[in-house]
């Protein structure tokens, strides 16, 4: 089985009518960089940079987080690398920031993302600095967690602006256009305003770890309502379309970098909704491309929309499984 995996390393992926996609990989420590590499990863879709804050008590400085970044565009030989700002708070605790951060009686909908980052802006500052100067090495994309209004955008792009000025004055190379900035889409207030949300970012990132979780009233990490949670359920369902249609329409990249991106079971259904860009654990991806490699596309899309019109679980389970083995 692995081997029959291991040969599909430098095989394309797309699908047998020659739908292509990019499968991208998420990283949650810079060593996995060389697994995704290894898999054929096309990309990161996803760099998560709290382990930079965690298991200190001090913020990393701007170089100490230039050198971390600079590894991993350098290790993706050219391939885009999209950077998250910090997405502390929340189940994410780092005590390098200080401990006012998820003490307040709901800290899931606290002061955490992008909120702690544009709160304290030299966090924010010292953090954009080190990935533009990363930006030099190679493709780099900025992705920031937790958006739910445009407003928010803008201010990170107007900071954004000044520290390119900054580190230009301070005689730092970059490159002549700013990396993307893009939003992670993973509250259901800014999936339901992704038009207007698509018109002031250059692409976006389906986050259906927390859309589902904030959609369905579900801690993502509490055992107890486990068996609630279901990324399926046609509410967070009708979200992602809406998102994606959102995306297709202002003609902006949308990918998908939840768990759910890395489910070979779930590859025709993303498809089929119009996805073409998936992000998973590196250890997803050959899998993945697996199944894609088997899927007609025109048949998933059609039965993708009867996914989405599905009202109750136990059809949507067998619509899935008839999409499955259509192959
Ligand atoms: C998500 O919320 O789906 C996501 C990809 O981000 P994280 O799991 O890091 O919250
Ligand atoms: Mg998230």
């Amino acid at each position: 089985e692995r081997r029959r995996l291991e040969a599909l390393i430098g095989e394309p992926a797309a699908t047998r009518d020659g739908v292509s996609v990019r499968l991208e990989a998420n990283l949650e420590l810079p060593g996995e960089a060389e697994t995704a590499m290894r898999n054929g990863a096309d990309g990161v879709g996803l760099f998560r940079t709290e382990f930079l804050f965690m298991n200190r008590d001090d913020a990393p400085s701007e170089d100490e987080q230039y050198e971390v970044l600079a590894a991993v565009v350098s290790a993706m030989k050219g391939r885009p690398v999209t950077i998250r700002t910090i997405d502390v708070g929340g189940e994410k605790l780092s005590y390098a920031l200080g401990n006012d951060i998820g003490t307040s009686a709901n800290p899931a909908l606290g002061l955490r993302a992008i909120r702690l980052s544009l709160k304290r802006p030299k966090l924010l500052e010292t953090q954009l600095c080190a990935i533009l100067r990363a930006s030099a090495l190679g493709p780099v994309r900025i992705l920031l967690p937790m958006i739910t209004t445009a407003q928010e955008v803008r201010k990170v792009r107007d900071i954004m602006t000044r520290m390119i000025r900054r580190l230009r004055r301070r005689g730092v190379e970059l490159p002549e256009t700013p990396p993307p900035l893009g939003v992670m889409i993973e509250v259901p207030g800014a999936a339901l305003a992704a038009d207007a949300l698509a018109q002031v970012s250059d692409f976006f990132a389906l986050g259906t770890n927390d859309l589902t979780q904030y959609t369905l009233a579900i801690d993502r990490s509490d055992d107890q309502v486990a068996h609630l949670y279901n990324p399926l359920h046609p509410g967070v369902l009708r979200l992602m379309d809406f998102t994606i249609q959102a995306a297709l329409r202002a003609r902006i990249p949308v990918s998908v970098c939840g768990e759910i991106a890395g489910d070979p079971a779930l590859t025709a259904l993303l498809l089929g909704l119009g996805v073409r860009d998936l992000s998973m654990a590196a250890t997803a991806l050959l899998r993945v491309k697996q199944r894609l490699r088997q899927i007609e596309f025109t048949s998933a899309a059609a039965r993708a929309r009867m996914v989405l019109e599905s009202h109750d679980a136990v059809r949507t389970r067998m619509l899935l499984e008839d999409l499955n083995g259509l192959v």
